[in-house]
């Protein structure tokens, strides 16, 4: 599957077994899925382990395919970002996102604090439009930047670095926060990552998975979270699926914790239930 570099198109037929044909095939189809909006959002809440409460949602985005069904974005989001539709969707989804996070807000005043997080993938930070766009957005869905959150992933933030930093420097000029996603996955050195104006460190799931209900061991998890507080921000530990390592993540000082154990990314409609009958984690 080397052709199809890290995105395999599992859901096509698996007699099509040239890779070359299958790729034309998805990258056709992707262009249409824009033109036609075939995507969806889906939310994952975000806990505060200080109130046990849901603090935010991650914005997930996922294919309605006319044949194929719900694709997961680690089908299509790498063959995006080699034919450059990335753009389109990605803006389309933090546009959604945000019109999204505003109903919610109207519809409940006890809401004005939830934020939003959306994953912006590296390469829309060489476009020469996105900040003029994220600035629209905010205009026509009057979110408050403030409740806004660009995760980024640590292993691509190497590339283009010192543009990348500007944006993200004048996207905090907005109070728009910024989220390191997947940390520990990648090679950044520390030093670095400090001159970055990161909010918030996400650790990645791999290292709360290891968190392991009957060793002794906590793993990595502690000493990311020491490297978050030095740092000056605070940490979201994703992929909790365990009580276990929920009490862990509270006896850490976690700050925030997303995973199944809460719930699964929802579908829009099933948000505003959630958010009301929801246990205090
Ligand atoms: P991510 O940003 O690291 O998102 C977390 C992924 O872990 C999501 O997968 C989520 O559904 C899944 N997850 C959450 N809690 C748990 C848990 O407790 N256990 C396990 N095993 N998994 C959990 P998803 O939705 O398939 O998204 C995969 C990746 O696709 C995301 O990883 C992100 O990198 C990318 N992605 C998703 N939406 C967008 C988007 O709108 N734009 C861009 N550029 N990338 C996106
Ligand atoms: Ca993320
Ligand atoms: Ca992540
Ligand atoms: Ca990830």
């Amino acid at each position: 599957a080397k052709a199809l570099g890290k995105a395999r198109y599992h859901v096509f037929n698996p007699e099509m077994h040239h890779e070359a044909t299958q790729l034309l095939e998805l990258e056709n189809d992707l262009r249409r899925a824009v033109e036609r909006q075939e995507f969806i959002v889906y939310y994952q809440p975000i806990i505060s382990l200080v109130t046990g409460k849901i603090s935010g949602l991650e914005a997930l985005v996922r294919w309605q395919h006319p044949n194929h069904g719900l694709i997961s974005p680690t089908e299509f989001i790498p063959v995006a970002e080699e034919t450059g539709l990335i753009h389109a969707i990605n803006i389309w989804v933090l546009r959604s996102a945000c019109e999204q996070l505003t109903i919610w807000q109207n519809h409940n005043s006890t809401l004005k604090s939830l934020t939003i997080s959306v994953n912006l993938s590296v390469r829309l930070f060489s476009h020469p439009k996105l900040l003029a766009q994220i600035d629209q957005i905010i205009q026509e869905t009057k979110i408050n930047p403030a409740c806004l959150e660009i995760e980024i992933t640590e292993s691509v933030i190497m590339e283009n670095s010192q543009a990348l930093k500007k944006i993200l420097e004048q996207l905090r000029e907005r109070k728009i926060k910024l989220v390191m996603d997947d940390f520990g996955t990648g090679y950044s050195s520390l030093s670095y990552l400090y001159s970055f104006p990161f909010n918030v460190l996400k650790i990645d799931q791999s290292f709360v998975k290891r968190m392991h209900e009957n060793e002794e061991s906590m793993g990595l998890v502690p000493a990311v979270l020491g490297i978050a507080k030095s740092m000056g921000m605070s940490a979201i530990a994703e992929g909790v699926e365990t009580t276990f390592q929920l009490a862990q993540l509270k006896n850490l000082n976690c700050n925030f914790a997303q995973g199944y154990l809460f719930s699964r990314p929802l579908q829009p409609e099933l948000v505003l239930d959630f958010i009301t009958n929801s246990p205090q984690w």
